[in-house]
């Protein structure tokens, strides 16, 4: 029997948004493999195989996958958000660089609902217009490469997503990211925290650019900073689809 391997999202949390696409793939598959708490998310039933681990080990997590799928596995590899956004996609992709072998497996990636969309949503259109999304975990690049598209992004007027905003281990770097922020947008403007989207523990809030402090963020927090042109209308926030 020929093994396939699936990289999927979960979305940020809620059942409701785990496509129907990425359900049935679960459903028909024999191995889970992922990060600790996103296998916990995927329903025990007989024949189902769960294959947690540690964070930090995604490309060792990535090769255990594709080694199942060769072995004849029906093998899903899971995420939290979209698979593809600082997640398992790339690392699978990584890990099939040297391995012609694991290139000739059948392998896809499906789409989920990402933090920031899911964030968003709730806000209201703060992405409307231009955007990008920086992810400010310093484990796999050094802080000066952050900085600099951090500046780069302010001068291009993007609204910014900010992933992985701060750990226990990092605590400085959203503290220099706000700093870095106040210098370069020389004015004020809106900073969404939404914190565990789409859960029970969801909060979310919005103060300007000059009230935020660090410890408003942490490790289930995606940051939104708007771009010159976002505002609030009532209780939303969006950014205008027109530049000026
Ligand atoms: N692939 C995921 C991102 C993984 S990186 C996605 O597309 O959403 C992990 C980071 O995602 C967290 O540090 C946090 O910044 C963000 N995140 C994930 N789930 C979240 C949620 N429910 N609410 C807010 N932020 C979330």
């Amino acid at each position: 029997m020929n093994g396939w391997l699936r990289v999927v999202g979960l979305g940020p949390g809620s059942d409701g948004l785990i496509t129907p696409e990425a359900q049935a793939t679960i459903a028909d598959a024999t191995d889970v493999v992922g990060y600790l708490p996103y296998v916990a998310r995927v329903p025990d039933r007989p024949g189902l195989v769960k294959h947690a681990s540690d964070n930090r080990v995604e490309l060792e997590r990535a090769q255990h996958a594709l080694e199942l799928a060769a072995a004849g596995r029906w093998v899903v590899v899971v995420s939290s958000g979209d698979p593809g956004v600082f997640a398992m996609a790339a690392a699978v992709f990584e890990a099939m660089e040297d391995r012609p072998d694991w290139q000739a497996l059948d392998v896809a990636v499906l789409p989920g609902i990402s933090a920031m969309f899911a964030a968003a949503a709730q806000i209201g259109a703060p992405l409307g217009h231009d955007f990008c999304a920086i992810n400010l975990s310093d484990n796999l690049k050094p802080w000066d490469v952050i900085e600099r598209r951090l500046r780069l992004a302010v001068e291009a007027d993007f609204a910014i997503a900010f992933y992985n905003p701060r750990s226990v281990s990092r605590p400085e770097g959203f503290r220099r990211t706000l700093e870095v922020l106040r210098e370069a947008c020389g004015d004020d403007r809106p900073v969404m925290f939404a914190r565990a989207v789409t859960t029970p523990e969801e909060e979310i809030r919005t103060v300007g650019l000059q009230e935020a402090t660090p410890e408003m963020a942490d490790m289930r927090t995606v940051v939104i900073v708007g771009s010159s042109r976002t505002r609030r209308v009532g209780r939303h926030v969006y950014t205008p689809r027109h530049a000026l």
